[in-house]
């Protein structure tokens, strides 16, 4: 044990000769912050008072922002990007033994990682990430992910991807048009049944042992059709025991709304809304094709939407709308997705895209949301949907200390006209000086402080290679199988949404 006296000393620092984003304001005045232990206690103008011994880290030239929230992430896409360019989210899918297959514990350590040091060096603290394994997510493999956050020094809530239908079961009619030798093949792919994915979650809950005030976990039913209702229903009633966060590819595809349709005779919002999914404690992700219902009773029963522009122009889904949203009182956040269809793990990025796609969407300019929706969105609204309202996501007394410090002798920011529109606007994660979590300096002048990135990149090399090597035959699959998605799959979409949405899809 650390003496306390002295362990106080030194836990106690104040940032000094910086300029503080308020998002709403649009202005970002000169202020002192003075932070004990992990939490922010006080912020006031320059010369702010400080307990002697207080540590001085001298903000100078800085913007200071809070964290930026990844809302929606996959930690084992960071091996896997740049691997493909013309996806759909179902050639993606099927891609998922070649590109994310044949992991070993200390691969999904690295691909975690990998994700975490990206993160950090532009700009972001904390994340909503849902890593796969396959045919079920263990206590182990959940264990590898969160140490890698852990050990960068990020927070994340965890919620692994579950399903216990293969796409292949999940698309109606799909498994019929294969070959018997694909079909085969494709049956090799089978899931953990529900029971077993659901005994596993409650082991990896029992024995977690990481700080879940940093790295906790949650459930991700990965997609409503990809999951029985059964499993569903005892997926809630897991979370609902153990205060949990659910998360769940929802309408992000219009093959999903239209599969959604054909089998529930409903929206798949609605469906979910039927099993008790919907609350607080649920995040939708993409919500591409969420209707006003949809909307309506994810807003009306508090609900979060993770908005991923970024990934749903990569794979051709379409522009979420987030003006939509936000008028029905959705809470929005602001996600990169997985780096295998994004392909970086960029907030400054995705919040730039969220303005662009809501403007692109119309010339009505009453309908698109603003530079600090955007921002409140990947800060506060972030926040709220990895279930760390009131703690991270704003710079104010009693928030912890996840600051970054952009250099105001970045090109982005000469000259500093609107911080809040420039942040969305102009920042791109090149002006990213320190980056605070927790009130630990985890980048000081760009580099990290907690990992040997060289180091880090020989481990993915070889990794990489091993993994091609490994996955071979993974590829070999996605060819023969694409060459049937690519074209089954589009001609389910190709229903107008309007016209499925009254003959069930049909
Ligand atoms: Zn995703």
């Amino acid at each position: 044990m650390r003496p306390t006296t002295k362990a106080k000393k030194s836990d106690v620092s104040v940032i000094r000769g910086g300029r503080v984003l308020d998002v709403r304001a649009h202005r970002a005045d000169a202020a002192d912050i003075l932070i004990v232990g992990d939490t922010i206690t006080e912020i006031g103008a320059p010369g702010l008072r400080a307990p002697a011994g207080a540590t001085t880290i001298d903000a100078r030239g800085k913007l200071l922002h809070a964290g930026l929230v990844n809302a929606h992430t996959h930690a084992h896409g960071n091996l896997a990007k740049g691997t493909g360019d013309r996806w759909t989210l179902e050639l993606l899918l099927t891609a998922g033994p070649w590109i994310s297959g044949n992991r070993s514990l200390e691969d999904r350590y690295l691909s975690a990682k990998l994700g975490a040091v990206e993160m950090v060096l532009k700009g972001c603290t904390a994340a909503y990430d849902l890593p796969l394994e396959w045919p079920a997510p263990t206590p182990e493999g959940l264990d590898a992910v969160g140490r890698a956050y852990a050990d960068v020094g990020m927070r994340a809530h965890m919620a692994p991807m579950m399903a216990d239908r293969t796409f292949f079961e999940a698309i109606p009619g799909l498994m019929d048009v294969l070959t018997p030798g694909m079909r085969k093949d494709v049956e090799k792919l089978r899931l953990a049944p529900w029971k077993t994915t659901i005994a596993n979650m409650r082991k990896a809950l029992k024995s977690w042992s990481l700080d879940r005030g940093r790295v906790r976990l949650g459930l991700a039913p990965t997609i409503p059709h990809h999951c029985s209702d059964d499993f569903i229903r005892a997926s809630v009633d897991l979370a609902k025991e153990y205060e949990l966060g659910l998360h769940t590819h929802v309408a992000e595809s219009k093959v999903q709304a239209i599969v959604g349709l054909k089998l529930y005779g409903k929206t798949l919002t609605a469906h979910l809304d039927d099993l008790g999914v919907l609350g607080p404690r649920f995040t939708v992700a993409h919500g591409v094709w969420l209707d006003a219902d949809d909307m309506r009773r994810l807003g009306d029963q508090g609900a979060s939407v993770a908005h991923n522009p970024g990934s749903n122009l990569r794979l051709g889904n379409g522009l979420a709308d987030m003006r939509g949203m936000l008028d029905r009182h959705v809470n929005v956040g602001v996600g990169t997705d997985g780096a295998n269809c994004s392909d970086n793990q960029n907030v400054y990025e995705a919040m730039r895209l969220a303005s662009f796609v809501s403007k692109g969407q119309s010339p009505d300019i009453e309908r698109w949301v603003t530079t600090e929706e955007v921002a409140l969105a990947a800060m506060e609204g972030g926040a709220r949907a990895l279930g760390f309202a009131d703690q991270i996501g704003r710079l104010a007394p009693g928030y912890k200390a996840d600051i970054v410090f952009l250099d105001l002798g970045h090109p982005n920011w000469i000259p500093l006209n609107d911080p809040t529109n420039q942040l969305v606007h102009t920042e791109d994660g090149g002006a990213v000086a320190h980056v605070m979590i927790g009130g630990r300096m985890v980048v000081q002048d760009r580099r990290l402080t907690t990992v040997d990135v060289a180091a880090l990149a020989r481990e993915a090399e070889a990794a990489r290679e091993r993994l091609a090597r490994l996955n071979a035959p993974g590829k070999e699959l996605y060819e023969r199988l694409a060459t049937v998605v690519d074209r089954f799959c589009p001609g389910l979409a190709h229903v107008p949404y309007h016209v499925a949405r009254y003959v069930g899809g049909a």
